[in-house]
């Protein structure tokens, strides 16, 4: 399951908002021992310690847009060049986008690394509907959930298809409970 030497593995983690995609990223972090890099808890500490970067996509992400490509590649290569990433790590919510899915190779290729696995947690869309109404967070409205739910079948979604094709793709059904996808994530990446 590892790279070269004694690197962790390099994971990407796929899935609609409400997915559980954030929790099991960091149950799994936890258990293999590198970073889960989530893009949107950053931002999201951009925006409350009201930085530079805070500044820039605090109105996008309200709407349930994405942030620009561009923006986004700085802050990802920026953190990934960290002293606790470069042994492997978990990213949560990025890529979201083709233009990010090559952005990352290119990254990755400038240091002689290859992502290990793409973990997609699917869970039908009335579904995740129903959940985001529950977890109700500050900017969770109807219509930025409906906001986010579009933009991820129609901009995130296809990446699925791009990671099959290059065999990385694992799928979880994210239906069941936090521990059962959990198992079965560890079962898969055994
Ligand atoms: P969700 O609750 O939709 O899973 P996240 O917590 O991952 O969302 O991200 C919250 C918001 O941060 C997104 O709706 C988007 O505006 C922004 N964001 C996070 N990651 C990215 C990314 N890779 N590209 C563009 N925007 C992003």
């Amino acid at each position: 399951m590892a790279g070269a030497g004694d690197d962790g593995p390099r994971i990407v983690f796929l899935g609609a908002p409400g997915s559980g995609k954030g929790t099991q990223a960091a149950l799994l972090a936890e258990h293999l021992g590198v970073p889960a890099i989530s893009t949107g808890e950053m931002l999201r500490d951009a925006v409350a310690q009201g930085s530079l970067l805070g500044e820039r996509v605090r109105e996008v992400m309200a709407r349930g847009e994405l942030v620009a490509d561009d923006l986004m590649a700085e802050v990802v290569e920026e953190r990934l060049a960290r002293g606790d990433a470069r042994r492997g790590f978990l990213l949560d919510g990025y890529p979201r986008t083709a233009k990010q899915a090559e952005t990352l190779a290119a990254i990755l290729e400038r240091s002689s690394k290859r992502l290990d696995h793409v973990i997609s947690i699917e869970v039908p869309e009335e579904k995740l509907i129903e959940r985001a109404l529950l977890r109700q967070r500050a900017d969770d409205t109807g219509e930025v959930i409906r906001a986010r739910l579009r933009v991820y079948r129609e901009k995130t979604a296809p990446l699925i298809d791009h990671y099959r094709k290059q065999r990385l793709l694992r799928t979880v059904d994210g239906e069941r409970s936090v521990s059962e996808v959990q198992s079965e994530i560890f079962r898969i990446l055994e």
